[in-house]
Formats: C-alpha cells, structure tokens, sequence
C-alpha cells in the first residue's frame, strides 16, 4: 500500500507561495482591471527578466544547435557535473578575475538554475539537523526546508533597526541559508556581518548555503560578491550562482553551485562533501542542455561579459528611476541600488495586502505583499524593476499623478 509524503502535508494546507500568487495575486489585479479597464497595469510582482539574451550568447546558442544537426559535430551526454569548458570559465573568468578569488573547475557543479539546487543541497545533510532561515526569505529556501520534512526552522529576523541583515544565530543551528544581495528586501551584507556568520558556522561545524544569485548587481564599494571573499569561508559554505538574471537565462536555465574541498562538516573530511554532492549529482541529474551551457560559456568571455554587464546596468538604472520615483511620491524605499529588488515601506502603518491593493489602485503597479516573504515582511511590499523601461517610465509619471 503506497502512502504519500507526509512532508507534503504542510505545504498543501498553507498553500506555497506559487499558488498564493496565482490565486489571490493574479485574480486581484484581473478583477482590478475588469473593474476600471482604463488603468494601465504594472506589473512588478514577477523577478522574471524582460530584455533579450546578450548577442554573443545568441550567437553561441544558435552555433551549438547547428552542431547538434550534424553527425560529425553531434555530441550527447556531458560530463554530469558541467561542460569542463564552462566550469573553467566559472572559475576564471567570474572568480579568479573578477573576484580574486581562486577555486578549482572539480569544485564547481554547473545545474539548470539556482532554484533547484538552493533545495537540493539539503540533502546533504542529516534530517534532524536544524536550518536557519532569514526572515523575510526567498520562498523556496522556506518551503524546501519543510518539503525535507524539517518544520523546526529558527527565524533570522531582517527588519529597518538591522538593515535587514540578521544577527547570527543565539541558539546552535546546523544550515544557514543567507541571501546577499537579498530577494526580497535588496539589502547587501558587509564584510564583517559576512565574517560574523562565517566564524559562527566555524565555531559551531555548521554549514552556510550562500545564494549570491544577485551579486553582479552590487555597485556599493566594498561589499564583497561572494562570501569566499571572507576568510575561512572555503571551509563552511557553499555558494550558489546564476546566468539567469545576469544574462537574461531565466528560460535558459543555467546555474552552479561551488562545494569546496575544504568544506566539512561535523562528521566529514575535506573533499566529502564535494564527493557526497557529486554522487547526488550522478544519481539525481544529468547535466544541464549542452546548448544551454554553450551560451553560459559565452556569456563569461571577454564579450559576452561586457554585455552581460549592460543587461545588468538596464536593470540598476530601472530600480534608480522607480526608486526615485516612489520616493518623490513619499514612501519609504529599500533596495534597488545593489539589486533589482525594491522593498517598500506600507505608509501609516498598513498592512501587506491593504497595500498592495492601495498601490494598484492609485498607481497600476502590482508588487508582492511582503508578508508572502515572512512574518517580518508585513508592513512592505516587494517590487521587481527587472521589466521594461518604458514600463517603469510610464510608472513613475502614474505615482506623480
Ligand atoms: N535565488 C534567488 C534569491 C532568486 O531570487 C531566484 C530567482 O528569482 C533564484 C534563486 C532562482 O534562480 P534561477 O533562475 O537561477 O533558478
């Protein structure tokens, strides 16, 4: 007699955040706009991308598929842990050169996005250890933790009095997930908030799952893009990558996580768990499509960066304008500077949802209610400026208004 997944059980009776955005999130601006047809409509809830792949990322994309069509050029299964060429690239190009930071291709692992690894990763450790979770999070990172059955998470608070980087944990925790620059609040973490969790996860054999998925966007000096930036790092995190808002991959789908040797954990030795990650790796997945590592490889030369940056600086200049346009309109604005997240503050204390149907009221733009992130984001509403310009133009004229 089969039985279901009881870790299911919660997700399915307080609905994923998905299904909340479709259903009340989506019915609301529908019925909002059935109501007054006139208004045009913002939609800022989404971080999906809006501008085209980079050129030289086409080109290797196209240049790839033509290969496939040819039986002297065909190639088919690849190496399960990336295209060596890409992970040399990840290595290089984005670690060593950009970064100083220096890292071998075995210890990166190339996967179709960061989404399912942010997850996955937790299957490297045992059930009964204890996950922290910055409060507001990223949803997957919730909602992973209790698809692996852990209910017992303890909550790091990000408010205004911490600039939304929480204090390191009082009580002992296994896995810390921490997100810099943060979805959803668009907050960066310095170097030495950075050390703090480092030496705590040094100290208590803990591991760090570091998601610097929007680190091409910070513009603030010295605040570090990765966390192997800190000393000691190598030996208790691991970092998760992606081409997808850097380059305009969310459809692609490629990203990587890098599991150092150095890394342990209370029972392992060095090299374990990049070996542990590396059998999930042959067992559970097979690589990312060979074509869409080809365009990765692109976006990471010497071209494909520079354009890579251009799609990077579209989005700042989209947050910097709606920021300030919110801002002369009075409200109270997070983020947007070294991210394309703006969290902005509920005025007169409302809540998430009254917010949001006030904003799209008055204005037409539709963002996500902060409490969907957390019970800490109550109060706020999450925007995305990773859409159009004319968009965010045509936004900014409707808040003056
Ligand atoms: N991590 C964070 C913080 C994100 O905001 C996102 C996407 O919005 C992801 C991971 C997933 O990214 P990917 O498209 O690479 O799966």
């Amino acid at each position: 007699m089969a039985s279901k997944n009881p870790h299911f059980r919660q997700l399915i009776s307080d609905s994923t955040y998905t299904e909340i955005v479709s259903n009340q999130i989506l019915k609301q601006v529908e019925a909002h706009q059935a109501a007054y047809p006139e208004q045009k409509i913002y939609m800022m809830g989404f971080g999906d991308t809006s501008q085209p792949l980079p050129a030289t990322v086409v080109k290797a994309l196209v240049d790839a598929a033509s290969r496939l069509g040819h039986p002297e050029t065909y190639t088919g299964y690849e190496d399960i842990t990336g295209n060596p060429e890409l992970r040399r690239a990840i290595c290089l190009n984005y670690y060593q050169n950009k970064l100083g930071i220096t890292l071998d291709p075995t210890e990166v692992f190339v996967s179709d996005g960061a989404q399912s690894v942010a997850v996955n990763l937790q299957e490297l450790l045992a059930e009964d250890n204890i996950v922290a979770l910055q409060n507001p999070a990223y949803p997957s990172f919730v909602e992973g933790t209790l698809l692996a059955g852990r209910t017992q998470y303890l909550n790091l608070h990000c408010h205004e009095q911490n600039n939304f980087v929480p204090e390191i944990p009082e009580q002992k925790v296994d896995l810390i997930y921490l997100c810099f620059p943060n979805n959803p609040t668009g907050a960066v973490a310095t170097r030495e908030q950075l050390k703090a969790f480092v030496d705590y996860a040094r100290t208590n054999q803990a591991l760090i799952i570091f998601d610097a998925v929007y680190s091409p966007f910070i513009t603030t000096p010295n605040i570090p893009r990765s966390i192997y930036e800190i000393e000691g790092a190598t030996e208790c995190a691991i970092e998760i990558g992606s081409f997808s808002k850097m380059a305009n991959f969310t459809g692609l789908r490629v990203g990587w996580c890098t599991v150092p040797h150095s890394l342990t954990i209370n029972n392992t030795v060095p090299g374990e768990l990049n070996q542990m990650w590396k059998i999930r790796h042959s067992i559970k997945f097979w690589g990312t499509a060979n074509v869409a590592q080809q365009g990765a490889i692109a976006a990471l030369s010497e071209e494909g960066q520079q354009e890579c940056q251009e799609v990077v600086n579209y989005y700042l200049k989209n947050a910097q304008l709606l920021r300030a346009g919110l801002e002369a309109a009075g409200l109270k604005c997070f983020g947007g500077i070294d991210n394309p997240f703006i969290w902005l503050k509920a005025p007169q204390g409302m809540q998430s949802w009254q917010f949001f149907e006030k904003l799209m009221q008055e204005t037409g733009i539709v963002g996500i209610p902060g409490c969907l992130f957390g019970s800490s984001g109550e109060g706020y509403l999450r925007l995305s400026t990773l859409i159009r310009r004319e968009k965010i133009e045509e936004a900014v004229n409707s808040c003056s208004q």
